[in-house]
């Protein structure tokens, strides 16, 4: 999928790795991205979930945070444009970004 800038297109390629990514997501109707944090990998959350007892750390453990985004966090492109622009490949990006989606 075309989009506005490198930056948002490396977000958008580190969408389930360590730190800050880009998932492309479908609620209903709404077509949006979300800016996406992670602590580890998707792969290792399920090592964070289980460390043995009598390690002091917050409970429940946050291991990853996103928020839906309406502009590119580098270049301010507005996304709505994007995904109009590319809406067969935005769907397809959505659904292998699916599993890497947090909250409910
Ligand atoms: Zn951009």
């Amino acid at each position: 999928m075309k989009v506005c800038c490198d930056v948002f297109n490396e977000l958008v390629a580190d969408a389930g790795n360590r730190g800050y990514s880009v998932v492309a997501c479908v609620r209903g109707s709404y077509r949006f991205f979300c800016l996406q944090a992670r602590a580890c990998p998707k792969l290792d959350e399920p090592k964070m979930k289980n460390l043995p007892k009598g390690i002091d750390i917050p409970n429940p453990l946050t291991v990853g945070m996103q928020i839906g985004i309406q502009y590119c966090p580098f270049c301010g492109t507005k996304l709505a444009n994007i995904i109009a622009g590319s809406l067969n490949e935005f769907t397809r990006l959505a659904d292998s970004n699916k599993p890497l989606l947090l909250g409910p």
